[in-house]
């Protein structure tokens, strides 16, 4: 038997695109376009026109001023042009010889030496002018455009672009784009659009081609979440009734005594979130709750209460952080507030003695642990629940989707096939389109407001070369016993320089503070520690603010690299100071300056940037640091963060298993989102053959539109 034959390049980079099947093919649109259907007559074209000329070479030489060129002269009868080119090949030469007729196109540029055109795109003037604008489509290498477009072409012929909307859903779209055309004439548009098509309108994309084109998308997006909600309402989950009585009837409820116990009332925020988990925890289908929260909103103590109801209904709980240091956080808080009401809280970490491990895994096994607190530790094989009905996930988004599922694998032999409910928390508010796209398949809580009492974060932006009045300000602060973070940046080409960075500036503050009385100690946290020491630095620091009494606190400052960036709680410190922090990202900036304005104090960042050598910050750079003065708002921040940074960017830390949007702008298709988020789940239920091969279609084999 002959050996299968080997892919081409280009076939093989067809593959690369994902360009697979027919329908993908034909869903592979162009980026632009450009206009061959018209001869401009010379004695028309104006300075700076696109324009394609024709005519005949009349003149041909090779000038050297200012650099080496060939220059044509092409003369169409109304008037002259000289094409000219840098970089010529012999073989150009030839083509371009006097007497041969020729179509250039390129912009056309008027001048006191006549018109002329740079490097244009130059051919035989042969054959008729084709009556299409010619597509140009996003390719990769070895790819090269008239292949891609025969590809294309053919593809899009032979591809199945029947409808699959469903009437309702087509009636609905034409209210919100009234000249909605089907797929079929969309796809003929946008491939071959003819000579009058609206060519601005093609290429900013609200030709109601690209309409069609938008809203098939985001349905299929919508769909196929829905699809992945549908799915999981057919598993079934215990069923937390959330009665203010317990099971032992002669105390109160635990969350109840929780709330009694707790040095603070909750807010209003905070009790609406709180019930909306109590409901879904009383259904018998597994809940996907995200919750999120500003930095600092208090989203700790609602996930503290779920807990509370669902040890009480006699089940197990996990929670699960990012990092050591958080975990350790969450347990110091957990263990203070629950201990003391009977529950058992077991820890899991990677950095864990084994003889404590084993006892550990014992208890979880068992079911004498109640509440599980720690990292990726906790969703590795060996750990064993006995039944776990509620997993709760901090900072989800610093987990992928992968550790999200395995969580609910973990339910245990107690729990009867039942999966545990989920809540994943984050900090960093997702706005509203993006939410309702990517996270549809979700639930949503938002605290809005954080806990009163909190004064507001002067930001200030200030230039590296101000350092000395910014330490100046940081002993004041200590004098006053309060506490003070540094933030260096990780360099990411280098963790060696990021290390030598932070312990740079370690030594430089000691020296500064070496002379306060009584003495302050300056830390150093960095991502090489070994995470015992993080864990004693962080405690050290954490606890500085029970000696403010006798003075200064032991640890004054920590110095440290992004290692503190999620969910680090020391309400004493009033000042952040962030250096080089043009180099990072707005939602970073904003998670960092989270740390501070946790008490009653007066609070202050201070984003120090440094231009290098460059005269000024860039751009981006510098509109990062303008939100962060301008606003503290979380929602804001994230809005901004999205028009920086893009959907792709914006989401990808976070969702790595998300296909992303080709088509459809989240900033200006508002309308498309809200029309494909209300037809889905009327497609789903009346129509399901044709949202299957509509998701079928649009995502092929691809089921991964973010299914948690
Ligand atoms: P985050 O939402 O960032 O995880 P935390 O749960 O760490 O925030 O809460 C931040 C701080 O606010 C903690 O010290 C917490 O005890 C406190 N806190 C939470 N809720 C309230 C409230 N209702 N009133 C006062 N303080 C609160
Ligand atoms: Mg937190």
């Amino acid at each position: 038997m002959p050996a299968p034959k080997p892919l081409s390049v280009p076939q093989k980079a067809l593959h690369k695109l994902g360009l697979d099947r027919d329908i993908d093919l034909a869903l592979h649109l162009p980026l632009r376009y450009e206009d061959e259907t018209r001869i401009t007559r010379l004695a028309d074209a104006r300075d700076g026109m696109a324009v394609q000329v024709e005519g005949v070479v009349t003149h041909q030489e090779v000038g050297f001023r200012p650099r080496r060129q060939l220059l044509v002269t092409l003369d169409d009868g109304s008037d002259t042009c000289v094409l000219r080119f840098f970089n010529f090949y012999p073989s150009q030469q030839k083509a371009y010889a006097v007497g041969a007729k020729l179509r250039a196109r390129g912009e056309l540029q008027g001048g006191f030496m006549g018109k002329t055109m740079m490097h244009p795109t130059c051919k035989a003037a042969t054959g008729e002018l084709p009556s299409a604008l010619t597509p140009v489509y996003p390719t990769v290498a070895g790819l090269p455009q008239p292949y891609l477009r025969k590809a294309v072409l053919a593809g899009l012929g032979r591809a199945d672009v029947s409808e699959t909307l469903a009437p309702q859903a087509l009636a609905s779209l034409k209210l919100v784009s009234p000249n909605m055309l089907n797929l079929h004439s969309a796809l003929q548009v946008l491939h071959h659009p003819g000579p009058g098509a609206a060519l601005h309108e093609l290429e900013d994309r609200t030709h109601p081609a690209w309409q069609r084109l938008k809203a098939e998308e985001l349905l299929a997006q919508q769909l196929s979440q829905h699809m992945a909600r549908r799915e999981r309402d057919a598993f079934r989950a215990p069923s937390i009734a959330s009665s203010s009585n317990s099971s032992n009837s002669n105390r109160d409820a635990l969350h109840t005594q929780l709330l009694a116990a707790l040095p603070f009332e909750l807010t209003p925020a905070q009790e609406r979130v709180g019930q909306e988990i109590a409901a879904d925890l009383a259904r018998h289908v597994p809940m996907h709750r995200l919750l999120q929260g500003d930095v600092g909103s208090g989203k700790t103590v609602v996930a503290a209460l779920a807990a509370c109801r669902c040890i009480d209904a006699g089940w197990q709980c996990a929670l699960m952080a990012p990092t050591e240091i958080l975990a350790e956080q969450h347990l110091r808080k957990l263990v203070q507030w629950l201990a003391p009401l009977g529950v058992q809280v077991a820890w899991l970490t990677g950095s864990q003695k084994k003889k404590e491990r084993t006892e550990m895994l014992a208890q979880i096994a068992s079911g004498r642990a109640h509440l599980v607190v720690g990292t990726h530790a906790v969703i590795q094989d060996h750990v064993q629940f006995q039944k776990l009905g509620l997993a709760i996930i901090d900072e989800q988004h610093r987990f992928g989707v992968a550790q999200r599922l395995a969580l609910r694998d973990k339910s245990g032999p107690g729990s009867q096939g039942q999966e545990p409910h989920l809540l994943m928390m984050t900090a960093t508010p997702i706005p509203r389109t993006l939410a309702m796209s990517y996270y549809a398949d979700l639930d949503v809580s938002t605290i809005d407001a954080l806990p009163p009492g909190r004064s507001p974060i002067v930001t200030k932006v200030v230039s590296d070369h101000r350092r000395a009045e910014v330490i100046e300000r940081i002993r004041a602060q200590l004098t006053q016993g309060r506490q003070v973070y540094w933030v260096c940046p990780l360099i990411e080409e280098s963790e060696a320089l990021d290390l030598t960075n932070a312990t740079a500036t370690h030594a430089e503050l000691q020296a500064a503070l070496a002379d306060l009385e009584p003495p302050v100690q300056v830390g150093l946290l960095h991502s090489r520690m070994p995470p015992a020491d993080k864990k004693t630095v962080m405690a050290q620091f954490a606890q500085g603010a029970e000696h403010t009494q006798v003075g200064h606190p032991t640890m004054g400052v920590l110095v440290s690299t992004t290692v503190i960036e999620v969910g680090v709680d020391v309400p004493n410190a009033s000042l952040m100071v962030i250096e080089h922090a043009e180099r990072f990202g707005l939602s970073q900036l904003h998670q960092l300056r989270g740390r501070v304005g946790r008490g009653a104090a007066a609070s202050a960042c201070v984003l120090l940037y440094s231009t290098g050598d460059a005269p000024r910050l860039g751009e981006l750079a510098r509109e990062r640091l303008r939100a962060m003065a301008e606003t503290q708002d979380g929602f804001e921040i994230a809005r901004r963060d999205l028009e920086l940074r893009g959907p792709g960017e914006f989401l990808g830390a976070r969702q790595s298993g998300a296909t992303l949007l080709r088509f459809a702008d989240l900033a200006t298709d508002t309308a498309l989102v809200e029309w494909a988020q209300a037809t889905a789940p009327h497609m789903l239920t009346h129509h399901p053959e044709l949202a299957a091969r509509h998701v079928a279609r649009w995502l092929g084999g691809r089921t991964d539109y973010l299914k948690a």
